[in-house]
């Protein structure tokens, strides 16, 4: 029974929580109290729960127990600290900071020095020994609170504080000394009564209250909404409210403030990382307002506090048996620790770090495979940039946008898909730039090397189309304007003036995993993983070669832990050398119609024109001997591991020139009178297989069952190349599989003729190929009547491609790039149903038909050869509902082994 108001718990103090209340009490809460119970040094307070957040993002109200609540921890804390909130000779001072369950740079941060009042800045001034510092405190709150919690422009300020430095002929702050800082004070009071109608609130508990009702309505925030679309972060989580006890690091020359990792979160390499700023609050180091010193130089600064906190350091990793991040402050010689959390890290660096931790015993390989993802690995496997050049004189950074699809791209600028669509037939690689993209871009985009914009986000229509097409893309690059009409972008000056002009055909380099973008043309290094997959990289000492050596090491452990097995789509020897090269374990998908192109359409063309049954044969015996060459290259590419033969798929006009061309062609000759009988044919072939709806017409099974002789010729190419390879002492592994099938009838009558023509193979060559037979399950008439199939098929495969666009009547060729922009924004789905399975409907059917199969045949083989089968999410599905094996393209391979092994090492 969910908990009542009444019977709520709101508030918790430090001690009270631990890290895995993260729901409850946000990152920043629960590591707070995490610390706390490991008795390091943490300032005490309190965390407001993010419960009591949504309770008043709902009714507007804070819930009624949490004034109570919140008075309760504060008077414990007063206690604690021996002095009230701003108590006039002594005052407590603390900070309200928000704390979402996931760091979210785009909210309300922090208010500091809550407490301090007309009175008590009197008592803080003493207590401090500093009038300066205690005046500067104050003037911060009065900013600080001014802007994040009463909604002042905070220019006003900054200006008051230029007015002021003008005043004395100084240029930095801190040559304001307490004179000019009291006077500022005064000066801020009246921006705050100005703006806001009343004055800077004297209370300090009305401060708090207020700064932490800012918090709970900084969830609503334009930029929060807009980082957490971004993000994929639910909405309705809400963010706990930290209040904790102030320290200051501002305190003079023993005192200062730092961040700091226990590792390097780039390498991954052990040592001292970080910075310090002596005499500073956290602010400052933000701000830049004075140079940072390396964390090393802090142990001649003040040796005791350099042990502790390298002490604390090892605490903590050996704790949460990972790299942590960590903010500290050092007020008079006495360190505090005032945030930690497991630390973000490159994708290169979460492989390092996953095998350095398991060698140091602090984690096992099952929870090395959690700490790394597929989408990490095929980062790694992108071509990059060489940063030495990206940082060097030969080219200059120009912006930085949206990291919105992976890779490295250089070309010429183009700012139309026209002329992207042009350059590039005649050799030349361009960047198509545009603002934002449309369905219309579609071609230049296609035509592209990249795609930069200077609008729109993570999904917006450029990012979801390049993301789908593998095509590396930064977007939102707000700092460049783009104008289409000129053609040229330019790059404003810093006072918003016209400053350095891209015009067309100037060679720009875009880096879709930074969001970087130059103008020049930064050279592009092949993945180091790559290589090594490719097997023309070792393990080494260098750095690539460490990193290189980690990702051995985790695919290793993922091998060895994962079910599903990995085959890949390939129909060509290359293909599926490389493939094997990457360590597919067999061939899921053979789309025979890919043989059917270049040369070799003319003699489709002839048996799609033949009138007699003799012309058929003719054209049908020339196929033959040309796919069984394709068959016995691919079964030697992948000798000894299974490979899947889909018979011909797509509808046949699909191998006939276009209708509108053709006719134009026709049109002109008949003007002329020059009549081409051969063209008259063909167009008269054209109207008859025309179809409205070709991806639901004429194609798959329906094709074998329609055109005699069609399917017979390709599964004797298969069984003749079988045959030839074992008689060539070789181990063939050919399936042979069904399109398109929605009935078990449509499957007999191909299997009757298909067995058939084996048997005849068999017989004349002496040799029993051990040939099966089965079909994809693509439609949803196929999934619902599975059990009745499996009757007839030796295994089943799903196509998800197909299933999806039949379940959701979507059109695969179509939607993605109309209106999924639309659909993704309005949170419809959080990414494209033909990238990750789409578990409630299409994955719902291929359960239950798996189920089904199985039930009629227990041995059924089940795989699954659509998009989804090289998708993280995806292939963790297939995993738990009982596949035997996922097949996706060559380059997806390795994402989709790790992915195997890390739902295996899931659900152990
Ligand atoms: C599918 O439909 O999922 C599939 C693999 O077949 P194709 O993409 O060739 O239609
Ligand atoms: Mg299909």
């Amino acid at each position: 029974m969910p908990e009542t108001q009444d019977q709520q718990k709101f508030v918790y103090d430090f001690t009270e929580g631990n890290k895995d209340l993260k729901d409850l009490l946000g990152g920043k809460g629960a590591n707070l109290a995490e610390m706390t119970n490991l008795g390091l040094p943490v300032p005490p307070g309190f965390t407001i729960t993010t419960e009591a957040c949504k309770v008043y993002l709902d009714s507007g109200e804070e819930p009624s127990a949490l004034r109570d609540e919140v008075s309760a921890h504060l008077e414990a804390l007063e206690e604690k600290m021996g002095k009230k909130l701003g108590q006039a000779d002594d005052p407590l001072l603390v900070s309200v900071r928000s704390g979402a369950k996931f760091s979210m740079p785009g909210m309300m941060d922090t208010v500091l020095n809550i407490g301090l009042s007309d009175q008590s800045v009197a008592g803080l001034a003493a207590q401090a020994g500093d009038d300066r510092f205690a005046w500067d405190s104050y003037r911060r709150l009065i900013q600080m609170f001014g802007k994040t919690v009463l909604g002042v422009d905070g220019d006003h300020f900054e200006e008051a504080i230029e007015d002021a430095k003008r005043a004395k002929g100084v240029t930095v702050d801190v040559d304001l000394d307490a004179a000019d800082l009291k006077k500022l004070v005064g000066e801020f009071k009246n921006i705050v009564a100005k703006e806001t109608g009343r004055g800077f609130p004297q209370e300090p508990r009305e401060q708090m209250d207020l700064a932490v009702r800012a918090v709970f309505d900084s969830w609503n925030g334009d930029r929060a909404k807009l980082y957490r679309r971004q993000e994929r972060i639910p909405h309705d989580l809400g963010t706990a409210v930290n209040i904790c006890s102030m320290v200051f690091g501002n305190l003079g020359p023993d005192s200062g403030t730092g961040v700091a990792f226990t590792r390097d979160p780039a390498s991954g390499h052990q040592g001292v990382y970080g910075d310090y700023l002596q005499n500073a609050q956290g602010e400052d180091v933000v701000a830049g307002i004075r140079n940072t010193v390396p964390l090393a130089d802090l142990e001649r600064i003040d040796q005791r506090s350099y042990e502790q906190l390298m002490q604390i350091m090892e605490t903590l990793e050996t704790h949460y048996k990972d790299l942590c991040d960590i903010e500290f402050t050092i007020e008079r010689g006495k360190l505090w620790m005032l945030q930690t959390r497991v630390g973000k890290r490159t994708a290169g660096a979460a492989f390092r770090i996953a095998t350095q931790l398991v060698d140091q015993g602090l984690i096992d390989e099952a929870e090395a495979l959690r700490r790394v993802n597929g989408a990490q690995l095929a980062q790694l496997m992108f071509p990059r940039f060489d940063h030495e050049v990206a940082s060097g004189d030969t080219v200059r950074k120009i912006g930085r946008g949206i990291a919105a699809s992976p890779g490295a791209a250089v070309g010429k600028a183009v700012f139309d898909s026209y002329t992207a669509v042009k350059w590039s037939r005649s050799g030349e690689k361009v960047i198509l730039i545009r603002r934002e993209t449309n369905p219309d871009d579609l071609d230049g985009m296609i035509a592209a090397e990249g795609i930069l914009t200077s609008r729109g986000g993570k999904t917006s229509h450029a990012a979801v189309v390049a993301r789908g097409m593998g095509k590396t893309c930064v977007c939102g690059a707000e700092e460049l304007e783009v104008d289409t009409k000129r053609r040229r972008m330019t790059v404003p000056d810093r006072d918003g003036k016209d400053g350095l002009v891209i015009e067309e055909g100037d060679v720009v380099s875009i880096d879709g995993s930074s969001g970087k973008v130059y103008l020049g043309e930064v050279p592009v290094v092949p993945s180091p993983v790559v290589e090594y997959f490719e097997g023309r990289m070792h393990a080494g000492a260098d750095d690539a070669d460490e990193l290189v050596g980690a990702v051995h090491r985790i695919m290793a452990y993922a091998d060895r832990v994962r079910r599903l097995r990995v085959r890949a789509n390939a129909d060509n020897a290359e293909d599926a050398a490389r493939a094997r090269r990457f360590g597919a374990q067999g061939i899921g998908l053979c789309r025979t119609e890919h043989m059917f192109l270049g040369e070799r359409r003319e003699k489709v063309e002839r048996l799609i024109l033949a009138h007699t049954e003799e012309e058929r044969d003719t054209a049908l015996g020339e196929l033959l001997p040309l796919q069984k060459d394709d068959f016995v290259e691919l079964f030697e590419a992948m000798d000894g591991l299974p490979v899947t033969v889909r018979l011909l798929d797509p509808p046949l006009h699909e191998f006939l020139p276009d209708i509108t061309e053709l006719s134009v062609r026709v049109a002109l000759a008949e003007s002329r009178k020059d009549h081409n009988e051969n063209d008259l044919r063909l167009l008269q072939a054209v109207h008859r297989l025309h179809e409205q709806n070709p991806m639901l017409g004429l194609r798959g099974v329906r094709l074998g069952l329609v055109i005699p002789g069609l399917f017979a010729m390709q599964v004797r190419a298969i069984a003749e190349a079988a045959a030839d390879r074992r008689n060539a002492k070789a181990d063939p592994r050919a399936e042979i599989m069904i399109p398109l099938v929605g009935t078990v009838q449509e499957l007999e009558i191909v299997r009757e003729e298909a067995e058939r023509v084996i048997a005849e193979v068999e017989r004349a060559r002496g040799v029993d190929l051990k040939l099966t037979l089965g079909t994809m399950i693509e439609l949803p008439r196929a999934a619902l009547t599975a059990a009745q199939i499996a009757e007839s098929a030796d295994f089943f495969s799903f196509g998800t491609n197909d299933l999806t666009q039949t379940v959701w009547g979507f059109s695969r060729d179509d939607v993605e790039a109309s209106f999924f922009t639309a659909y993704l924004e309005k949170g419809i789905f959080g990414v494209s149903p033909f990238e990750t399975i789409d578990k409630d409907g299409v994955g719902a059917l291929v359960r239950d038909a798996a189920h089904a199969g199985r039930a009629t045949r227990p041995d059924l083989k089940l795989g699954i050869c659509g998009e989804h089968g090289g998708d993280p999410e995806s292939v963790h599905f297939f995993h738990e509902v009982g596949l035997d094996y996922v097949s996706c393209s060559p380059f997806r391979i390795p994402v989709a082994r790790l992915e195997a092994g890390r739902a295996a090492a899931n659900s152990r």
